[in-house]
């Protein structure tokens, strides 16, 4: 693949620039669309159609109700720690980038935190499309090199105690962070446990 270190140097978090040419990715992207329109091999609309899904409908809220649901269920904790896949897909979320689910449990004395430093594998059914930050080469390098570094960059800072692991996603494997059950929360019904849970708190770049 070609290099463009120039335009490489402007893609951290943080840095968002309005007016920027179309990155080369992007270019490509537009140009196969176009091509594979014209020849009538895909429809633009069943294009729009996915991306909306994964945007709007599924989003981040599939996966806190997946985390309320361990919270709250230590069966279904249980069967979340042996097959992840299994149990997500008992409350329905099943489907493309989310076939071989493995859920990383938060403890007191464990932060665990997902990448993918090769591209920006996912899990789509729980959490819909990756953020920005996430796909941007800073975040991809620096989370492996700098975990606490990165972390403080997102407001988090991490009592020298807590032991932080970080997860190269893969082709195969996507994970789910499942933050530790926040203090004060026994009384509350598993919707409102779930309204607690955040995107981040789920990729691990942020504490409940
Ligand atoms: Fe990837």
């Amino acid at each position: 693949m070609r290099q463009a270190p120039a335009r490489m140097a402007h893609d951290h978090p943080g840095h968002e620039h309005g007016q920027h040419p179309p990155s080369d990715m992007e270019l490509r992207v537009k140009a196969l669309e176009s091509v594979l329109v014209e020849k009538g091999l895909v429809d633009p609309a069943a294009l729009d159609a996915i991306v909306d899904h994964y945007q709007h409908k599924v989003g981040p809220r599939n996966g806190a109700r997946v985390v309320a649901k361990a919270w709250s269920d230590p069966a279904f904790r249980a069967r979340l720690e042996t097959d992840a896949t299994a149990a997500i897909a008992e409350l329905g979320y099943t489907g493309r980038q989310g076939e071989h689910m493995v859920a990383l449990f938060n403890t007191p004395s464990l932060h665990n935190m997902v990448v993918c430093t090769l591209c920006s594998c996912y899990p789509w059914p729980v959490l819909g499309l990756p953020p920005v930050w996430y796909k941007s080469a800073p975040y991809r390098s620096r989370a492996v090199i700098d975990p606490r570094g990165v972390l403080a960059e997102f407001g988090v800072s991490l009592p020298q105690g807590i032991e932080v692991r970080v997860w190269d996603s893969t082709a195969e494997v996507r994970y789910l962070v499942i933050p530790e059950r926040p203090a004060g929360t026994e009384r509350l019904s598993e919707a409102e446990l779930a309204a607690l849970v955040t995107r981040d708190g789920m990729i691990g770049t942020a504490r409940l």
